[in-house]
C-alpha cells in the first residue's frame, strides 16, 4: 500500500524527478533557522487548536507564547461562530480520512491509499465544512487556492467517503497572520469539479504507476521537467539534476540500492 497525500500530488505534478528525489532517494536539505522557527510556530498553533477542540486546557500554552495568544484572540474575535457548537453539529480536529484507489500497474498489485488530515471538520445534517489554518497572510490570488491539490483532494475525499454531495461541502482557509485581522477564503464545491478532480487524479496516478514500474524494473529515474519551465532555477535539486552551471553532474549517475521497495511515504 502506497500512501499518498496532497503534498505528494503537488510535488509529483510540479516535477516527477523532484518527487523521486524527495520520497525515494530521501534527499533532504538543511532548513535555515528562521524558516524552522516559522514552521515550528505553525505546528504549535495547529496543536493549540487541536487541544482546544479536545477540551484540554490551553491557558498554560497561551501564557508561554505571546504570538500564539495573539493569534488565538484574533481568531476568537474575528470568527466567534466558528467556535460555537450545538447538538446537531459534530466536529473534530486533526480528522483523518483515507481512500483506497487501485494501483493499476503491471508489476504490482499494490494500491494507492490517499490520506487526508483535516485541521477541523464540522458536520451538520445537511452540510459539511472543512477548515484549514494557515499561519501566514492571505495569498494574492484566490484562484491559486482553488487549484491547490490540498483543496481539491480534501474536498474530493470528503465527498467520496461520506453521504454529502459536493454542493453540500465547503472548504474554508483561515489566514491567521493577515492584517488587521485574520482573513478567510471560502471555496464551494460542485459535482462538475468533483468529476474533474477524479479525472485529474486518475491521470496523475496512471503516470505515477508507469514511472514507478520503470523505476523498479529498469532503474529508470522519474522524468525531469523541461528546463524551459524555469522551475530548475529555483529548485534545491538543480545540482543533482545537472540543471545549474556550477555542477554539470549527469542524471545518468542515478542509482538506487533497493528498487524493489515501494516506500510508505511520509505525509
Ligand atoms: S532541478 Fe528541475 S528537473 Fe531537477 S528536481 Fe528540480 S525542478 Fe525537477
Amino acid at each position: 500500500m502506497m500512501r499518498i497525500s496532497q503534498r505528494h500530488l503537488k510535488i509529483l505534478e510540479t516535477c516527477p524527478r523532484q518527487f523521486e528525489h524527495t520520497y525515494f532517494d530521501r534527499l533532504t536539505l538543511p532548513v535555515n533557522p528562521a524558516q524552522q522557527a516559522k514552521t515550528q510556530l505553525g505546528s504549535d498553533f495547529h496543536l493549540l487548536m487541536h487541544q482546544r477542540e479536545l477540551g484540554l486546557p490551553i491557558e498554560p500554552i497561551l501564557a508561554r507564547s505571546p504570538q500564539l495568544n495573539t493569534w488565538m484572540q484574533a481568531m476568537l474575535q474575528t470568527a466567534p461562530a466558528l467556535f460555537e457548537t450545538d447538538a446537531q453539529t459534530w466536529r473534530e480536529s486533526e480528522h483523518v480520512r483515507t481512500l483506497e484507489i487501485p494501483h493499476g500497474g503491471d508489476s504490482s498489485n499494490d494500491n494507492y491509499l490517499f490520506t487526508a488530515i483535516y485541521d477541523l471538520v464540522i458536520l451538520q445534517p445537511d452540510r459539511a465544512d472543512i477548515i484549514d489554518w494557515k499561519t501566514y497572510p492571505l495569498p494574492k490570488y484566490k484562484k491559486d487556492l482553488d487549484l491547490e491539490w490540498q483543496t481539491r483532494l480534501y474536498l474530493y475525499m470528503l465527498a467520496e467517503t461520506s453521504n454529502y454531495v459536493p454542493k453540500q461541502i465547503g472548504f474554508t482557509y483561515w489566514f491567521i497572520q493577515s492584517t488587521p485581522h485574520p482573513k478567510s477564503v471560502k471555496i464551494s464545491y460542485t459535482l462538475k469539479q468533483h468529476r474533474q478532480t477524479k479525472i485529474d487524479l486518475l491521470a496523475l496516478l496512471a503516470k505515477l504507476t508507469t514511472w514507478l514500474d520503470a523505476y523498479r524494473d529498469r532503474q529508470e529515474p522519474f522524468p525531469q521537467v523541461a528546463a524551459s519551465t524555469g522551475l530548475c532555477e529555483r529548485c534545491n535539486f538543480a545540482a543533482r539534476c545537472g540543471r545549474n552551471d556550477l555542477d554539470s553532474q549527469s542524471t545518468d549517475s542515478f542509482t538506487s540500492n533497493d528498487l524493489n521497495l515501494i516506500p510508505i511515504l511520509p505525509i
